[in-house]
């Protein structure tokens, strides 16, 4: 085995891009190794630095430590996000332990963080600039959040609380997922199929035979739980399918989650007062855009108010739709999905086998790059030398209208063994300057989108479209980016702020304008019919009152839960329906809970979060309005777009970068007329 390590090594390739070519799987874990080591002594010789505290000696050094290390572990969890294998994983596990060691030991190196706090308490008299005096708050931030500022008794208390709550959300994602898999609907009866399309009944036979049973199996799972509830003509049965859905994890077997949501809200309680946060939200929101609870409430209650005539609206189209069509009882939960699809495809009747074939994928990628070059002149050249780690993907130099280096581009389009599900966009390299010299990004596009097969070319479905736009558009923040510190730079933005740019470009997708350029049959050459675009547009509204509605319901129940000021117990559904009775359309049922099973905010990140989802379609609404009104194509708009938004990452407060581009702040009211929630 020779010792030659290409991760450690200098990278002689175009640009420097990573040598994929030379990487194998077991220069992985040594690499990670050494560069700890190595970003160990950077960060010693920091805080031992016998200087007095300084912006550069300090807070820059900081930022600029281990810059081995993250070039290795960009490579290694990208790797194994898109490119994967038993080894591949392994070599991830192995690292993980490693690199939260270092990163504990950084947060709790009391020297470094003596000099922050020193640098942190002279900010607002030292001349920073607004770059500098964020990157400052940010690191101070990471410390505090991290427990640096407490002292050694309230140090064990805290680690073991993080521990506790890390155990209890991963035993809540578990109990949901137990839940979710022992629970299924057996059909022996044909007549029970009712409704249901033959690829769905075809599934379901399938279902039933991998399990040794006779007939049709349907399981709690969306895709098979979610078309089960659209289209079963049986009554009695989605009602027992949504009741099975809704408690699971609240029926008092020993996956019940109910003292696990009252541990956790109390634990995060604990844990914020410790660090002088009277709430979980107050902590947990001050570095967001919205960065108070009260400025979430504020939010969420305007929301509310403007959309409940349109959910009601709602409600009733469809209550009265379904009395029509034979619904005798009044309307419950379980027949919301049943008569909503029926309507919908009444009055829009498109779906996506008419659609793809104007979406072929050339032709999209094609429409995706010239509007780049229409909105800021962007020129992307492909470069075949450039190293890749698949032979599918494909790398792009990215120019500016100036012709000056931008980035580089990775596009890797197709589903395949080893890669994870869904879409997204990654880095191998952010940007930041180093003594003026501008180290521009390497950003990547990584999506599972339908594989050409030998009689047609990859067509995408509408979904597929507006994903790919999606995902271009944290590209362009990533790769427009110009900003001094890495940490800040490109898509290292406030968390409520960070959807901005990609939902912004998915408004295209509904724009005849862009459309037209190139939504081509791709057998008969015929132009994507103008019914077809307002059909797509129309649909697109369909029940958002009631959908807006629902969301807000969700949101409200996060912050209440998360904005408790002293420790609750009891029982969580008096909790829940004191919260969400306000947003409650249908009559009240017994043993349905929501919180027992709201994985975003108990299991997974999206604590005082889940607002989150509404804001970000406000801005990306509020910014497109912009662009309808002075020309979707508009230069001086998108210059603007690109100046104060796309380029400057987190080095300003999201709010007036947001004004700086828009001239004001964002107002609900372009999401309320683009979803049709304007009830006149
Ligand atoms: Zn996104």
């Amino acid at each position: 085995m020779s010792s030659y390590n290409p991760l450690l090594s200098e990278w002689n390739t175009p640009f420097n891009t990573p040598p994929f070519q030379l990487i194998e799987t077991s220069h992985f874990l040594p690499a990670v190794e050494e560069a700890v080591k190595s970003a160990e002594k950077d960060i010693e010789l920091i805080a031992n630095n016998p200087d007095i505290p300084t912006f550069n000696n300090t807070i820059a050094a900081l930022d600029k430590s281990g810059e081995i290390l993250t070039r290795i572990t960009s490579v290694l969890f990208n790797l194994n996000s898109a490119e994967t294998n038993k080894l591949l994983q392994e070599a991830a596990q192995q690292a993980s332990p490693i690199l939260t060691r270092f990163s504990n030991d950084i947060t709790l190196n009391t020297k470094l963080f003596e000099r922050i706090v020193n640098i942190f308490e002279n900010k607002e008299t030292s001349g920073f600039t607004s770059e500098q005096k964020i990157l400052i708050e940010r690191k101070y931030r990471s410390f505090m959040l991290g427990g640096a500022g407490l002292k050694e008794n309230d140090r064990k208390r805290f680690r073991e609380i993080s521990e506790e709550l890390a155990t209890l959300s991963l035993k809540f994602d578990e109990n949901v997922l137990e839940e979710t898999n022992s629970w299924i609907l057996h059909l022996t009866d044909k007549s029970d199929l009712e409704g249901l399309p033959g690829s769905i009944v075809e599934v379901a036979a399938k279902e039933a035979l991998s399990r040794d049973k006779e007939g049709w199996v349907f399981t709690l799972h969306y895709p098979s739980y979610i078309p089960f509830m659209q289209y079963s003509g049986k009554r009695y049965l989605r009602e027992k399918m949504l009741r099975a859905y809704s408690s699971r994890a609240f029926t008092g077997n020993e996956n019940d989650n109910s003292d696990i949501v009252i541990k956790i809200v109390n634990l995060r309680l604990e844990i914020s007062r410790m660090l002088g946060f009277s709430t979980f939200a107050e902590m947990v929101l001050g570095d967001r855009m919205a960065d108070t609870p009260e400025k979430v409430e504020k939010f969420l209650e305007e929301l509310y108010t403007a959309s409940k005539p349109a959910a009601f609206r709602d409600l009733n189209t469809i209550r009265s739709y379904a009395k029509e069509n034979g619904l005798e009882e009044q309307l419950e939960r379980w027949d919301w999905a049943y008569y909503s699809e029926k309507l919908k495809k009444k009055l829009y009747d498109i779906d996506d086998e008419i659609l793809k074939p104007f979406f072929s994928l050339d032709k999209v990628e094609s429409a995706v790059f010239s509007l780049a070059t229409k909105l800021y002149g962007l020129r992307f050249s492909p470069n075949k030398n450039i190293p890749v780690y698949n032979k599918e993907v494909r790398a792009f130099e990215v120019y500016d209208n100036d012709d000056t280096f931008l980035s580089i581009l990775y596009l890797d389009y197709h589903p395949r063994q080893g890669k994870g599900g869904g879409a997204w966009m990654t880095s191998y390299r952010d940007q930041r300057k180093e003594k003026n010299k501008d180290i521009r990004p390497f950003i990547s596009i990584v999506a599972n989108f339908t594989r050409p097969s030998d009689s047609r070319p990859s067509l995408l479905s509408f979904s597929e479209l507006t994903t790919f736009l999606h995902e271009f558009g944290h590209s362009l923040h990533g790769m427009l980016t110009r900003c001094t510190y890495e940490s800040l730079s490109g898509t290292n933005v406030a968390r409520d702020f960070v959807e901005l740019p990609s939902q912004f470009m998915e408004n295209y997708a509904y724009e005849k304008e862009w459309l037209d350029s190139f939504a081509i049959h791709y057998q008969t050459g015929e132009k994507i019919p103008e019914e077809i675009i307002w059909k797509i547009k129309e649909a697109a509204t369909f029940n958002e009152g009631y959908g807006c509605y629902r969301q807000l319901s969700f949101g409200f129940l996060d912050m209440a839960w998360h904005s408790i000021k002293e420790p609750v117990e009891g029982n969580i559904a008096d909790f829940e329906t004191g919260v969400m009775s306000k947003t409650e359309l249908f009559p009240p049922i017994a043993g349905l809970n929501m919180s027992a099973s709201f994985g975003h905010i108990f299991g997974g990140g999206y604590a005082a979060g889940y607002y989150g989802y509404k804001w970000a379609e406000v801005l990306d609404a509020d910014a497109f309005e912009y662009f309808t009104e002075t020309g979707i194509f508009n230069n001086k708009t998108a210059e603007s777009f690109r100046k104060n938004i796309l380029e400057k990452g987190g080095t300003e407060y999201p709010a007036a970068l947001y004004r700086k581009f828009r001239g004001k702040d964002p107002s609900i009211h372009a999401l309320l007329k683009r979803s049709g929630l304007e009830v006149s």
